[in-house]
Parts: structure tokens; sequence; C-alpha cells
């Protein structure tokens, strides 16, 4: 097949290449556009003959309320080559504004992370998602003539752990000189409840994701999976990557699964198998809280370390995997809320993998965003539902200072507007970041693989680059990646979903 089209595209070349009366020109402009035209023919030779390969087979993909659908099945080369077809032009994109921000902040080259998936993450992956990875790369290629290999892409797919935990374990390991101040991140404002907190007393799941609003606007997949093998999964996702990543997912054996990032974690095990691996095959394979459990711990390298919420529909169990490195801690209940807005509790964890954190500072994102769970889900105790999970994605109190306002202590995080940053993140101030997107389903909905999501943030308001960038020029080098951000309408996705053209 690939061999077959590289043929084809050389044929192209001799036929346009010969057609075009380059010789008529004069000079460089009529030769550049000669050459736009070969490539433009060449672009499409190649689509047309990538869309008949059967491996699409099954794969579809279409858009509503800002989100990218796309339904992936068969086996893991399959679903990875529609995955890098169907998703071409927005993972290339993706790629260009994700490694970019993992060299600017480490000051680090690509090759650099490019050896680390190479030589430290690669042969520790499952062969299953080795396969998927490669399937991606071709996928790709056929699409849009990529450049990029398995290794970008594995490294790609590492971008919440090597930059974050990686780097800043390798730089104290090697006392780089200068090191950047490197800390770990702190995504997400999430909730999981269950008893007598919940309207029917069932399971209620929501979350939304903080992130830079350059990586966030992109953060805009529906992902339905139908593996060959494991439970059938619909999850939010990161074009090019194989996780959620920012994590909320369910599966068709009834767990309900999200997180939150543990603040100013510390820590990496260089023989571990990577985050995003061990997140999607929890996802595909995990059956019950235990089984969920056992797979987080299995090769745990302690990136993109976080506070796991999860919930079993079948039982009405909901339980939180605090997961650090060095301790970690599972609590469980059948009547409850759990929330996570990026703080550790158990003080092993706190004090063994997060020894700066201050879980007693209550001017700290982390810690007023805790405070505003408790006193919002505890007034709402008896009536949690999806809409009532929806507003609170949105809430724009800060228990800090008691007021509303929209900022970097608001369970909907608007960082941009924030003169204090979060210091926690190295996030200076107004960082162009905070909640991005948000997500929330229930046990019933869970039954017949449904959510509902929202992009932009969850509140509704709208992120603008230009007027931000002229206000912020220490910004400046993102300007090639900083799009608009524009919150959509609250959408219900589910699994097997067709167009509604
Ligand atoms: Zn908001």
């Amino acid at each position: 097949m690939n061999d077959a089209m590289r043929r084809a595209g050389a044929i192209l070349l001799v036929m346009v290449g010969g057609a075009t009366p380059w010789w008529a020109g004069s000079g460089a402009q009529a030769s550049a556009s000669a050459n736009d035209a070969m490539v433009a023919t060449i672009a499409v030779a190649r689509e047309r003959a990538a869309a008949n390969d059967p491996q699409l087979k099954g794969a579809s993909r279409f858009e509503e309320g800002g989100w990218i659908y796309v339904h992936l099945e068969g086996g893991p080369g399959a679903m990875g080559y529609q995955h890098g077809y169907l998703l071409g032009a927005e993972i290339e994109d993706g790629f260009a504004a994700v490694s970019a921000g993992m060299t600017h902040s480490t000051k680090r080259d690509w090759e650099f992370f490019r050896k680390a998936a190479k030589e430290m993450l690669w042969p520790k992956i499952d062969a299953e998602y080795q396969m998927e990875l490669e399937g991606i790369v071709e996928g790709l290629r056929a699409r849009t003539g990529s450049k990029l290999d398995v290794y970008d892409i594995v490294a790609f797919n590492a971008f919440e752990e090597l930059p974050d935990y990686y780097v800043p374990w390798l730089d104290k390991q090697q006392k780089t000189p200068n090191a950047p101040n490197l800390k770990s991140p702190g995504n997400c404002s999430a909730f999981v409840a269950t008893g007598s907190w919940t309207k029917d007393g069932q399971i209620v799941m929501a979350h939304n994701n903080w992130t830079s609003y350059k990586n966030g606007e992109r953060w805009r997949i529906v992902f339905d999976i139908a593996p060959k093998n494991g439970y059938r999964m619909l999850m939010d996702g990161f074009p090019g990557v194989i996780a959620s990543d920012d994590d909320f997912g369910i599966n068709s054996d009834g767990l309900m699964v999200t997180e939150t990032t543990i603040t100013q974690f510390e820590g990496w095990d260089p023989n571990g198998k990577a985050e995003f691996v061990r997140a999607r095959m929890a996802l595909q394979y995990a059956g019950s809280i235990d089984e969920y459990t056992e797979i987080m711990l299995d090769g745990n390298n302690g990136g993109y370390a976080n506070d796991w919420l999860l919930g079993d529909r079948k039982t009405g169990e909901i339980a939180q995997l605090e997961l650090g490195l060095k301790a970690h801690k599972l609590w469980r209940t059948k009547d409850g809320v759990l929330s996570g807005s990026n703080w550790a509790r158990d003080p092993k964890v706190l004090k063994e993998d997060t020894p700066r954190f201050d879980p007693n500072n209550k001017e700290s994102s982390p810690n007023a965003r805790r405070a505003r769970w408790e006193e919002l889900l505890k007034e709402n105790k008896g009536k949690i539902d999806v809409a009532l999970a929806e507003r609170m994605l949105g809430d724009h109190t800060d228990t800090a200072e008691k007021k509303e306002e929209a900022n970097e202590r608001t369970l909907c995080g608007h960082v941009d507007g924030s003169p204090r940053g979060i210091k926690e993140w190295d996030w200076e101030p107004y960082y162009p970041g905070g909640a991005v997107q948000g997500k929330a389903t229930d046990a019933t909905m869970a039954k017949e693989m449904r959510i509902v999501a929202r992009m932009g943030h969850p509140c509704g308001g709208d992120f603008q680059a230009k007027p931000f960038l002229a206000a912020h020029p220490e910004y400046a080098w993102q300007e090639p990646y900083l799009r608009d951000m524009k919150a959509g309408p609250w959408t219900e996705f589910r699994s097997g979903q067709a167009s509604k053209e």
C-alpha cells in the first residue's frame, strides 16, 4: 500500500512536471506556483488512495457543538490508522502547539523528547499500544504526507508526563545548571457522587479540564472506541493521543473514570510504564474499581500523578485513588461524594510525594476550590444530577475572597484574568489557562454509553486571543498557536452515534 502510493506519487511528479510550462515562466514565481499545484495534486491523489484503505472500514467522523466525534473500531493497528487518518490535520496542528510548549518550558530541544520516547518509554509500552501508535503514524502519513514518526508520536502522547515530571527529575539527578523551574501541572475540577448525595441515588460524575488555552482549545475530540479486545469506551481526548489524558471516560462494563492532577508532585521512575499507556489500558480493560487500581499501579512511573475519581455503575460504589509514586491510597464508598481540585490528602502521599504542597494555604487555587466543592456539594446534597453538575462546573465563587469573580480560585478557572497566576504550577500572572471544557454523566447515561460535553469555559464565557496578546506581550511566544476559545453548547454524545446530516 505505502509503496504503491509512493510509486503513484512519483508518477504524478513526472506527469505534472512534464505538463507544466515552467520554462515559459519568468523565474521563481512561476516555478513556485507550478510546485504548489504539483503538491496539491499529489495530496489529492494520496487522500483518494488512503480513503479506499480497508483499514478505514467502519470508522467515521463528524462535528457537533465545537467537538469532533470520531468512531474507531477493530484491532490496534487499524484503530491507530483510523485515528491518524481521520484526525490528520488536527494531529499536525496539535503536535505543533504541544511540542512548542514542551521545548519552551523545559529549554530542551525536540530531539531530547524523541530520545526519551525511544529509549525510555517505547520498550515498556505493551505490544497492543505500540501497534496502535504505529498505526497513527501510518494513517497520518497517508492523509497528510506527515514527516512525523512513531517516536514523535510517543513523545507527544507523553506531553503531560515528560516535560513536568521526567525533566525536573532529570535536572535534579544531573544537577543541570540554570534548570528551569518546572512544576507538575494542576489540571481540573471534578467530583463523583452516589447514594444519598444524588437525586436518583445513583452515581453522578463531572469534570472540567484545566490546561493552557493553547492546548485546551484543541482538546475537542470525542472518541468512541470499539476495540477488538477489551470494553467499548467513550471519552474526550486530544488528537493523536491514545488516552483521554484530561481523563473523562466510561466503558461498557460500567466503569466511570475521571481525575484531577496532584499539585506539586515530585518524582519519576525511568523504569516504569508511561502513564498514558496505563490510563488507556485501565479504561479499556478494567471492569471494577479493584481492576482499575491494579492496572494503574502496575509499572507506575509517577508521571502525571492524579487523584483518580472512579465509579462502578453496577454496584453504585465510587472511589478515589490517590496515586503517588512513593505512596498511594484508595478510599471507597457507596454513599458519599468525592471531589478533586488538585490537592492530595493522604498524609503519606503529602509527605513523600508532594513535600512542597501547603494544604493549609486557603488562598491557593487547589485549596480555595476544595473549599468551594465542599460547600457547593453539601448545599446540594440529595439534589445532584447532571443538569446541576453542568452548572457547578461553571461556578465562579472565590472562597478566599468570598465573592463572585471568575479567577484562578474558582471551579471554572479563568487564570488569564488573575494578577496572581498560580505559583504552585508556575503559572505566571495572567497565564492564558484555566477551564477549557467540561463533561458530565450519570449511571443511567453511562449504561447507555452517553455523556454531555461543553467545549470552552463551562460557564459559557469566551476567550479572545488577540486582545489578550495585545495586553500581555509576555505571552507573545504563544501567538502562532493561541486561538480564540469560544464556548459551545452542552451537547450530548453517545457510543455508535452517527452524524445528524
Ligand atoms: Zn467560567
